[in-house]
């Protein structure tokens, strides 16, 4: 039999090959590169990922990520609570804040409607947005969603739910790119996109 690393590395290798994007040759890397190091880096990094694990979890009002230091949308009282951006995912706060244009608050769906991968209306946080809109007195609802099928069938599924209700819908402008996430989108083009939104 040919020699393998230790069985503890060959482990390390097994748990960082479940990291998005990492192959078998970079989790050696990176497993190695953890051998070498002297000098705490290691510590901290499994500090850092206990820290997460532990204390990292979604805002059960807006669905963005919060720590123990609360939710730093929700908790802000300078934004305009009548403004409701709707989004698939917690990172696509984060784009639409890099645009610098958005001053109201998020509903983060985590995830979007999809009929081959059996995702119905009652697995994304469509029941909250509906709370939401009555409690908070919503006057507009932005819908980012992706421009792919997944993100058109639910922006329209929302923008027909909503309809039913007093409160305006728009949803972001042509120009974003076709058939991606937000998260695709450069900032210019998004800031663009959600200042020609239009009526859902
Ligand atoms: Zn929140």
């Amino acid at each position: 039999m040919p020699v393998d690393f230790p069985e503890s590395v060959r482990e390390l290798v097994v748990q960082l090959r479940k990291l998005p994007g990492i192959g078998p040759r970079s989790a050696e890397r990176m497993a190695v590169w953890m051998i070498h190091q002297r000098n705490g880096s290691v510590a901290q990094l499994s500090a850092a990922l206990t820290r997460v694990d532990n204390e990292v979890q979604l805002c059960s009002a807006c669905g963005f990520f919060v720590d123990h230091g609360g939710c730093a949308v929700c908790s802000d009282t300078g934004r305009d609570v009548r403004m409701l951006c709707v989004v698939e995912q917690p990172t696509d706060v984060l784009s639409i804040e890099r645009t610098g244009q958005f001053k109201g608050r998020y509903h983060v769906l985590g995830g979007r409607l999809s009929p081959l991968e059996n995702v119905a209306p009652e697995d994304i946080r469509i029941d909250g947005l509906n709370e939401r809109i009555i409690s908070d007195n919503v006057e507009e609802v932005i819908l980012a969603l992706g421009s792919d099928v997944e993100g058109e069938a639910t922006g329209h599924y929302l923008a027909e739910m909503l309809g039913r209700k007093s409160v305006k819908v728009t949803r972001l402008a042509q120009g974003m790119p076709a058939g991606g996430g937000l998260e695709h989108a450069d900032p210019l083009t998004l800031m663009r996109a959600l200042n020609d939104r239009r009526d859902a």
